[in-house]
């Protein structure tokens, strides 16, 4: 690997999250809570060669793990094949994919036969009837199938993401470290964040580690924060039961982790963003598409990078009156600005 790229405070380019579609089959009420959006146009996405040639790019510069996400990645015409061609970039030592579930059965197989690594799941909830109230899906075996596929299918460390909300789903964590035991995966729960697209946010529906923490001692004892081995840039702190069941927690909200974060995201028609609550994104399709050689995208990557001074979740907790990050008008006039749209 090439010598590491640091931005202004010293945190290194290593992690990369290409969203390959800002299409969704859901619509979570933290993130599309709308029923029709700004799509982005059909031209203007990517190639699987212009992605994998970005992929190499990126690698020549540090990033050594790549995320696949979107809008739901699923939707992606035959994803596997792009699986495939990015695991032929050399520097990449680690592969996953984020997806809601609901196509997952169909794909899982032919995913870990490509080449994928890991996978996250998210699941918010055991209860069919509160993902139809909340994410207008009536889908949910279909979601539950998709889990047993990927544990079928041999995925490394299969991740559930659980966004925590309060009145909704916050009675359920115990349940759903139950349902991640018996599954062999590990849950972890999210604060529920202001991105771009959650135009219904806010405080007092976020609940916090400190009490997603609480609420599990009550059920299970003491918990234990996990000691991680190396210099860990992940988001999710781990905790361990008495049983010794691990599970993390991701608190994006109350206790952001931006002095660490090692990650951009490439949206599925090529604008990279350096934070994931950036107004704009640096636009990489144009030099693709104009001939740009490697050496040159490079160059505007480092020089970008290394001007990065983002830290958009501590920049938002120090606010004193803190709301949706966007209404819905700022977010159609540009839809780089959606949560769906730039990658979770
Ligand atoms: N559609 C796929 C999925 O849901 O897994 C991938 C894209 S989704 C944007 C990626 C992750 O972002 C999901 O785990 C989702 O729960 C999370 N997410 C979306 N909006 C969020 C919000 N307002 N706060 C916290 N997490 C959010
Ligand atoms: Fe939900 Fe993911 Fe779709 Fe957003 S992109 S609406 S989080 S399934
Ligand atoms: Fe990184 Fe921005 Fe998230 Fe902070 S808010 S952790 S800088 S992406």
């Amino acid at each position: 690997m090439s010598e590491a790229l640091h931005d202004a405070f010293g945190r290194p380019l290593a992690s990369l999250r290409v969203s390959v579609t800002d299409r969704c089959n859901m619509r979570c009420r933290y993130c599309m809570p709308e029923d029709e959006y700004v799509w982005l146009p059909r031209e203007s996405i990517l190639t699987f060669e212009e992605i994998a040639r970005l992929a190499q790019v990126f690698a020549g510069l540090g990033v050594h793990k790549v995320r696949l996400t979107g809008g739901e990645p699923l939707l992606r015409q035959d994803l596997a094949t792009l699986v495939e061609m990015i695991t032929r970039v050399g520097g990449l030592t680690d592969l996953a994919l984020t997806t809601n579930g609901l196509l997952l059965a169909k794909q899982a197989a032919e995913l870990r036969r490509a080449g994928l690594r890991r996978v996250t799941v998210s699941l918010d909830t055991l209860r069919p009837q509160r993902m139809l109230a909340f994410a207008k899906s009536a889908r949910h075996a279909d979601l539950l199938g998709g889990i047993a596929a990927a544990r079928a299918a041999g995925f490394e460390r299969l991740k559930l993401n659980t966004v925590v909300i309060r009145g909704f789903n916050d009675d359920e964590l115990a349940d759903l470290v139950e349902f991640a035991r018996a599954h062999d995966a590990e849950v972890r729960f999210i604060e529920y964040m202001d991105v771009g697209g959650a135009t219904r946010w806010s405080m007092d529906q976020v609940v916090s580690q400190r009490e997603i923490l609480d609420a599990l001692s009550r059920a299970y004892g003491r918990i234990e924060p996990l000691q991680e081995k190396g210099p860990s840039r992940a988001p999710a702190e781990r905790f361990r039961l008495p049983d010794g069941t691990t599970f993390g927690v991701i608190a994006s909200v109350t206790a952001p982790f931006c002095r660490t974060c090692d990650r951009s995201r490439l949206t599925a028609d090529g604008a990279w963003l350096l934070c994931l609550y950036s107004e704009h994104g640096v636009d990489l399709r144009e030099p693709l598409r104009c001939g740009a050689t490697n050496e040159a995208l490079a160059a505007l990557i480092a020089a970008t990078w290394r001007a990065r001074s983002d830290r958009g979740a501590e920049e938002r907790l120090g606010l004193p009156q803190r709301g949706a990050l966007y209404q819905l008008d700022r977010l159609r006039a540009d839809p780089h600005r959606e949560m769906h749209t730039r990658g979770g």
